[in-house]
């Protein structure tokens, strides 16, 4: 009888099979084909501040990133299991941990394309939620706080791509507003 419980203890490794990217809340994993100890896993999270019903998918063994579907919409948590699911049974990437941790500027420029690829053709500008950054949460590694830090210094150096506001009444902290890009002469 303990025998077999000590079986399914997990191994001294097994703090990463239960990591989650910091700023989300994991519903579900998945093990790729290669099996229970050496396949990768495959994450299905949620943004843990912003209360969204969006989900994303990724591997943590191959860059297989999915925040959003065929038509562009954003994922439900079916949606992005499913994806996961079938990710797992295809992808051949072998359990190498967590993956690495980008360095600071790296992290900086990953918030910045994130929001070169949000932002509005025009007329209006589009308000930042830091659901936007949920497929790229696995490879940022960093909380909200930084997310947010790395807007405000992009719109005190950069005002006519970012805007900075104060938020709506009854509501703390700061809005961020992609600038559509001046028109053309
Ligand atoms: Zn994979």
């Amino acid at each position: 009888m303990l025998s077999s419980l000590f079986t399914r203890r997990p191994a001294a490794s097994d703090p990463d099979l239960f990591w989650t990217p910091p700023g989300t809340t994991v519903v579900q994993r998945y093990r790729n084909t290669l099996g229970p100890l050496e396949g990768a896993i495959v994450l299905v999270y949620t943004s843990a501040s912003d209360r969204s019903s969006a989900y994303a998918a990724a591997c943590l063994g191959c860059t297989y990133r999915a925040a959003r579907n065929d038509h562009r919409a954003r994922l439900g948590e079916a949606e992005a299991a499913d994806l996961a699911n079938t990710h797992a049974a295809h992808c051949r990437a072998i359990n190498r941990g967590l993956p690495a941790i980008s360095d600071d500027d790296t992290a900086v420029k990953i918030v910045r394309n994130r929001l070169g690829k949000l932002r509005p053709y025009g007329p209006s500008a589009y308000p930042v939620r830091l659901t936007d950054f949920l497929e790229d949460r696995v490879d940022l590694q960093r909380d909200d706080d930084f997310i947010k830090q790395a807007m405000f210094e992009i719109a005190r150096t950069d005002r006519s791509f970012l805007k900075a506001a104060p938020a709506y009444s009854g509501d703390t902290g700061t809005r961020f507003l992609l600038q559509p890009p001046p028109p053309r002469k």
